[in-house]
């Protein structure tokens, strides 16, 4: 049976002839649409269909919930189908799920998920934002009780109780990306002992394995126990009802709550079934205007293929604010605006146990699985403000480039303050196509508890602009194990005794102007510090007597993450 064309609770003014827009989906990309289609077309009749219970709920926040950080479940409903209702003149039908979309006859077929009732609705256009599904690989014992996905209130709820009521002492968190590390903070805030199951060798896979060095020392500070490298096999129930969950490796790690955090997938079941282009990496295709391969029919969120604004290449970003984006910018297109989405660039952030990640743009191991080449990067290790102020917090920030036009590629940082305000900064440089130059001459902010007259982003930038001008050569870290150089390190006695590296040789930088006729003017001479900045005195002092002389960027501090992660020895 169709439903009639317009709702009674959903009305247009009168005199103007209602368009049926529905929409698949009432979360971030699907709730943003409609509210912002409302603005822009009082006529439109809008109906948003989600299977859940709750429409605009704030997924971000489920964590906090288990974690009891949010205490109060109502705080997750951002709007509720009365404000839809009163305030936009939007139906919202929960509980109701989309099965078929009748591409031809212009119809999609709903089904009450409390009765099973299923009936047919017209749509002149049709919004597809049903999301990203956690991935729950097909292996022995995923679907035992105490074997958790987050991402619903429910799933968080009924996490809340297995704590609540089994008094849960052990859990092990499968997947150590964001969404694992948020539920990590949180069990931990719940008492729990967490361990942390890893395919990858690190965390947080967008960083670079260096960059994700600080964070696995703080995690296992913080009394998290990192089982790297070795994946999920199975889970078992243990003789006392326990869980225990068996890597690859055989290696046995008992629980009693199990958090499934390996990634999620477009929910694409629906446009597959009707025929709507799928892109290579499992999203579907829509143009800038986010409209698909019917052009009736628009999609948003983590079910969409974007553009990835530095590598041109299609890729799926499950994040909220590109949802909200595209949700906007589908309203606009199906209002008849031109308004088309740039695209993505990967910025992100998450705080774990005290301890912030954030980054943008594009990864080195990013860009050379992407076969770019012609890039520099610099490590720097500045205080988050004014070092003189006290509680300055080190940051520890890579900072990508392209040769020679300095053009911003991509940033991770990682330390306890000021970390998200220094990437947003330069996430906003990438947007404009920026450049080091841009990052060097950036005005910002100064007072000594909120940053530094030099401020870190602006370091990051000179450090950028030393390295393209040619005033600070780098050496390349990778390197190491097989160059001929002489490592020269600047530091002093006391410092270079404390670690070094086993290849570096002590000049401190307060003799060298009365010692460097000892070094080699035929060698190369890559130099070193704790962090890069005596370095880098000593590289200008020496180059410009005519050495052949390097920065390694990031100093020893850098080497040191460097050799955690394996990468150099
Ligand atoms: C635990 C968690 C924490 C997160 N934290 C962050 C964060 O800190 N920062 C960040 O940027 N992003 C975060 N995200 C990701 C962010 O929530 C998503 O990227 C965003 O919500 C995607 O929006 P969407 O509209 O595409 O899908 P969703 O918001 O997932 O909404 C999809 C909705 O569609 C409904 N639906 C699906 N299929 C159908 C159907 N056939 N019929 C009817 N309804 C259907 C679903 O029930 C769901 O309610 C987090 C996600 C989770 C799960």
């Amino acid at each position: 049976m169709s439903r009639p064309s317009q709702s009674p609770a959903s009305r247009s003014p009168e005199g103007l002839t209602p368009r049926r827009v529905l929409i698949v989906g009432g979360v971030a990309g699907g709730a943003s649409c409609a509210a912002r289609l409302r603005r822009l077309d009082e006529s439109a009749e809008i109906v948003v269909f989600d299977r859940g219970p709750y429409v605009s709920f704030a997924n971000c926040g489920l964590p906090y919930y288990v974690g009891n950080v949010i205490a109060d479940e109502r705080s997750l409903l951002v709007a509720s189908r009365e404000l839809f209702r009163e305030r936009f003149n939007v139906e919202v039908q929960t509980e109701t799920e989309v099965t078929a979309i009748d591409r031809q006859a212009r119809k999609i077929t709903v089904r009450d998920v409390r009765t099973g009732v299923t009936r047919s609705e017209d749509y002149n256009v049709l919004v597809l934002s049903p999301g990203a599904a956690p991935i729950r690989p097909p292996l022995p014992g995923v679907d035992l009780p105490g074997v958790f996905a987050v991402r619903t209130i429910p799933d968080s709820r009924r996490i809340r109780s297995w704590i609540g009521e089994r008094h849960t002492r052990t859990a092990v968190v499968v997947g150590g990306g964001f969404i694992g590390l948020e539920m990590v903070e949180n069990l931990i805030h719940r008492g729990l002992a967490v361990t942390v199951l890893e395919k990858l060798p690190q965390v947080m896979p967008p960083l670079d394995p260096e960059m994700a060095i600080p964070l696995m020392e703080h995690l296992t500070s913080k009394g998290v126990r990192l089982h790297l490298g070795d994946g999920l096999a199975r889970i078992e129930v243990r003789a006392d009802h326990g869980l225990v969950v068996v890597a690859e490796s055989g290696v046995r790690l008992p629980a009693d709550l199990v958090i499934l955090a390996i990634g999620v997938r477009p929910e694409t079941a629906l446009a597959r079934d009707a025929g709507l282009q799928i892109g290579p990496r499992g999203g579907v295709v829509v143009d800038a205007q986010m409209r698909t391969s019917d052009p009736n029919i628009w999609a948003v969120g983590d079910v969409v293929e974007v553009r990835d604004v530095l590598t041109g290449q299609e890729t799926v970003l499950p994040l909220a604010g590109p949802a909200n984006r595209q949700g906007r910018v589908a309203a606009e297109s199906i209002a008849g605006r031109a308004t088309q989405f740039r695209g993505v660039q990967a910025t992100a952030v998450v705080g774990v146990l005290g301890l912030t990640v954030a980054s943008t743009g594009a990864s080195e191991k990013g860009l050379r699985r992407a076969g770019v080449t012609n890039f520099e990067k610099v490590y720097l290790h500045p205080g988050h403000h004014a070092g003189y102020y006290p509680g300055a917090r080190p940051i520890h920030l890579k900072l990508l480039f392209s040769v020679p036009d300095g053009r911003i590629l991509g940033a991770q940082a990682v330390g306890a303050e000021g970390v998200e305000k220094r990437i947003d900064v330069i996430a906003t440089a990438i947007q404009f196509r920026g450049t080091v130059h841009d990052l060097a001459e950036g005005e910002f902010c100064y007072a000594p508890q909120f940053g530094a007259a030099k401020d870190p982003v602006n370091l990051a930038g000179m450090l950028g602009e030393n390295v393209i001008n040619g005033d600070m050569p780098v050496a390349d870290w990778l390197a190491l194990g097989r160059t001929d150089a002489l490592v020269l390190d600047v530091r002093e006695p006391d410092e270079f005794a404390g670690g070094h590296m086993p290849q570096a040789v002590n000049l401190p930088l307060s003799h060298l102007r009365a010692r460097y006729r000892e070094l080699p003017r035929d060698r190369d001479l890559w130099i070193c510090c704790g962090v890069g900045q005596r370095a880098y005195y000593a590289t200008r002092f020496l180059t410009q007597l005519g050495y052949r002389a390097r920065n390694l960027s990031g100093g020893y501090t850098t080497y040191k993450a460097l050799k955690a992660a394996g990468l150099v020895s």
